[in-house]
Order: C-alpha cells, then sequence, then structure tokens
C-alpha cells in the first residue's frame, strides 16, 4: 500500500499509532482492502444541543483490483467507541481473514 504510505507522510509508525484499521472485502472481485482512518481527525461529529453526542465516519474504499468504490459507514459514541458499521459495496472481513486473502494463491 505504497500510496497510503505517502499520503500518510513517510510511512514511519508513530508507536502511540491511534489509527483505526477497516478490512473490507470487494463484493464485486473479492479483492481485500486495508484502509487506515485516523480517529482524531476524520471522525465527524453529531452534534446534540449543547455537545456532541457522537460521531460518524464515512470512508470511501476502492479496491486495485476492479476499482469499484465501497462505501463504509461507522457510528461512534462521545467516547469515540464504535458502536456499528455498515458498507455498501463490500463486506467487512477480520485482519486474519485479509492477510489470508492477501497471500499468494497456491
Ligand atoms: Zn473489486
Amino acid at each position: 500500500m505504497a500510496f497510503l504510505r505517502k499520503l500518510f507522510g513517510g510511512g514511519q509508525q508513530a508507536s502511540n499509532d491511534a489509527g483505526l484499521y477497516l478490512f473490507v472485502k470487494c463484493n464485486n472481485c473479492g479483492a481485500p482492502v486495508r484502509v487506515r482512518v485516523n480517529p482524531s481527525s476524520e471522525l465527524a461529529a453529531d452534534y446534540g444541543d449543547t455537545e456532541a453526542e457522537g460521531y460518524t465516519l464515512t470512508k470511501e474504499i476502492m479496491d486495485d483490483r476492479c476499482f469499484r468504490v465501497m462505501r463504509a459507514q461507522l457510528a461512534f459514541d462521545k467516547n469515540r467507541r464504535e458502536t456499528g458499521r455498515t458498507i455498501e459495496g463490500g463486506t467487512f472481513i477480520t485482519a486474519e481473514e485479509y492477510d489470508a486473502l492477501k497471500a499468494p494463491q497456491p
């Protein structure tokens, strides 16, 4: 994922990385995709009367095989803990499933 490293600057892993990783699989071609989210800058606040009651994140994800866009939406409570997620055009998978799909096929 060279372009992601470019996007986030130099590829240096901060030791206190607060990044959230989403692992998804394209429903069209089955390609696995890993995408990093920065909770401190990418969450949009849902404001109640006086303060943020929660956060939402909309992330457009494109795989590198068929280049179809998947749209993930995540919901967070006011402590930025995830409360739910949905995705159009793809399926959420685990990191283990991602690694298995990414491994060279025999
Ligand atoms: Zn695809």
